[in-house]
């Protein structure tokens, strides 16, 4: 193997040449203490960095072996350790050093989620950091001595201070690791206790603005305080820093639960942490024990999105002109459809929770009240509100819901919980709404037509994707959170709500790729898809999803997306097209 000696040496022949000379330092070399893997280097100082990993033995990391013993406290040590990689990158690299992307140093750390990342792998032998590095040029000319500063002495410093325990601050290290583990055990716990979702107290939900993620000042943040009639107890895994070994705070149970409350009192920051609650936090996010069943998916109304022959029918009966909803297709649907469609293809492959907000549904979708059943004979009209169907929904298909309406009492109707938004806090008011329920009654008539007992399963045809642009037969890019360009087909998810990282809509578009290739076969469902994509990234790591990496070699960006954005990018594909299979057919 290639020695640092052998690097410096290769720089020195290379200095001033143009920077296709570059290309000969791909391989390895074996550092003092670690190796370095150059796997791919750029074309010119303006393209994408090069990728370098760096592989530190544990018998020199030394990080505790218990910090990696599961699966959970692996993911979170890795998290842990990219967010270090990253801020001794911010202490060690000079900056630029030339044209282009010269001297930039980069690891894909997270945001306030904690995810399942590539950006640093801990194996049983090694821990891993995957860079990204823009090798430096004057022009396109090789600046050697730069590239050596960058390759000899920031990259060991950075490792060294980012990966090897004894530089590591270690009870904030064992600190963040037991707080996802301790959420991911909450989470384990939410079904036998019989809640969708647990919001302790002493949490803070609003954030900093609109732009940012981070938590509001806590001198400015009124702190979440669960009404006593909600209040549960649940049991931790490790102790707090404070030595608490149990939380207490707000459970919200398994049924149909109403948020409400006046305008501006905190009705959606609630909802939108408990979106966010279906991952981890980092320790001081605020959020970090708000805790949300995984499988609770956010619903909204999205207008002009296609929708491919989804059995709207539950909802959306007869359309104008006798137009047959059981197998529903559009390039342009309206809100309503839109809603219906996101309801019944979240549920398709398996949602457990649904998540609305009054803000971003549709009206006419939500509900038709008396006057309005009046004045509309219900043969024209093809909604069934879901006010409706809410109810069925938990009792024959076991999904729950969460909704935010400070706009219709009606809803009172049909909640199994009322929790009222004042003043940012919550109080438990469901006697009281039943109470208005029967004092004044609505008057209103229950519109489904027939019962709601399922979803009709789709099958994708897997020669409706096409991911080759130009000359390449598989070019896939994410232009930031909220685009995939699937090759020439634009992916829009600017409305899937729950999607937090720019390095998941990255893994989508690969992992949609890699199911088309090995999991459809234009009988298997989009569900049993699903199902096995998730095996296989269970098993064979994230690491697998680039089409284009072969054997050992940095993997790339990605962060582990949920099955439900998955679904949600596919189904918003607007080349798919699918199959609906008989309910009897499935297994
Ligand atoms: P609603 O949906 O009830 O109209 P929002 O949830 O949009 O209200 O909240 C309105 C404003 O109050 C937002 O700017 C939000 O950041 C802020 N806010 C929400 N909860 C809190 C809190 N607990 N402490 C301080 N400010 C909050
Ligand atoms: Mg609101």
């Amino acid at each position: 193997m290639n020695t640092e000696a052998d690097l410096r040496r290769r720089l020195s022949r290379i200095d001033g040449r143009g920077y296709k000379a570059y290309k000969d330092l791909e391989g390895e070399y074996s550092f003092r203490t670690f190796t370095l893997y150059i796997d791919h280097v750029q074309g010119d100082p303006f393209a994408a960095p090069s990728k370098l990993r760096v592989r530190i033995p544990h018998s020199v990391a030394r990080l505790p072996p218990e910090l990696f013993a599961n699966r959970v406290r692996n993911i979170a040590l890795a998290d842990y350790l990219a967010r270090r990689v990253a801020r001794a990158i911010r202490k060690v690299v000079s900056g630029r050093k030339g044209s282009g992307k010269s001297g930039l140093v980069e690891i894909d750390a997270g945001g306030q989620e904690v995810l399942e990342r590539t950006a640093v792998r801990i194996s049983p032998d090694w821990v891993e950091a995957r860079v990204f590095v823009g090798l430096p040029a004057a022009g396109r000319r090789i600046l050697g001595r730069a590239a050596e500063e960058i390759l000899c002495r920031e990259i060991p410093e950075i490792v060294s201070a980012g990966l090897v325990w004894e530089s590591i601050p270690q009870a904030e290290a064992r600190g963040f690791v037991d707080c996802v583990e301790n959420q991911e055990h909450i989470r384990s716990r939410l079904d036998e206790l019989g809640l969708v979702a647990f919001v302790a107290d002493g949490a803070i939900l609003p954030r900093e603005s609109g732009a940012s993620d981070r938590p509001l000042p806590p001198d400015r943040a009124i702190r979440f305080r669960s009404p006593d009639e909600l209040r549960v107890t649940v049991p931790l895994l490790h102790p707090l820093p404070d030595g608490r070994a149990e939380l207490t705070g707000m459970g919200i149970p398994k049924g149909v639960n109403l948020i409400v409350g006046g305008g501006y009192h905190g009705k959606s920051t609630l909802l939108r942490a408990l979106e966010r609650g279906v991952y981890p936090h980092i320790p001081g996010d605020g959020r970090e024990y708000v805790v949300t069943c995984a499988d609770a998916v956010k619903i909204r109304a999205e207008d002009g999105r296609r929708v491919e022959r989804v059995d709207i029918s539950p909802f959306i009966g007869l359309l104008p002109y006798g137009r047959d909803t059981r197998e529903f297709s559009s390039d342009d649907a309206s809100g309503s459809t839109s809603q219906a469609a996101n309801i019944l293809e979240a549920i398709e492959v398996g949602a457990k929770v649904l998540l609305l907000d009054e803000d971003t549904s549709a009206t006419n979708f939500m509900v038709r009240d008396a006057r309005m059943q009046a004045l509309v004979h219900s043969d024209d009209e093809p909604i069934t509100p879901f006010i409706d169907r809410v109810r069925e929904l938990h009792a024959r298909l076991g999904v729950s819901t969460i909704l935010v309406m400070g706009g219709s009492g009606d809803y009172f109707d049909v909640a199994d919980t009322v929790i009222m938004m004042r003043d940012y806090l919550p109080h438990a008011v469901t006697e009281r709404a039943k109470e208005i329920s029967r004092l004044h009654p609505t008057n209103r008539r229950i519109e489904a037509r027939f019962p709601f007992t399922g979803v009709t399963p789709r099958v994708p045809l897997p020669e409706s994707f096409d991911p080759s642009r130009g000359r390449r037969e598989v070019k896939i890019d994410a232009k930031g959170l909220d685009l995939i360009l699937y090759g020439r087909d634009p992916i829009e998810l600017r409305f899937v709500e729950q999607l937090v990282d720019r390095s998941q809509t990255r893994a989508i578009g690969y992992a949609i790729h890699l199911a088309t290739r090995r999991f459809m076969d234009g009988k298997t469902s989009l569900s049993d898809v699903l199902d096995r994509l998730d095996r296989f990234l269970d098993t064979d790591g994230l690491d697998s999803l680039d089409p284009f990496r072969r054997g050992e070699r940095h993997p790339g960006a990605f962060a582990r997306p949920r099955r439900y954005e998955i679904a949600a990018a596919i189904n918003r594909l607007r080349t798919v097209r699918m199959r609906q299979r008989e309910t009897k057919e499935a297994p």
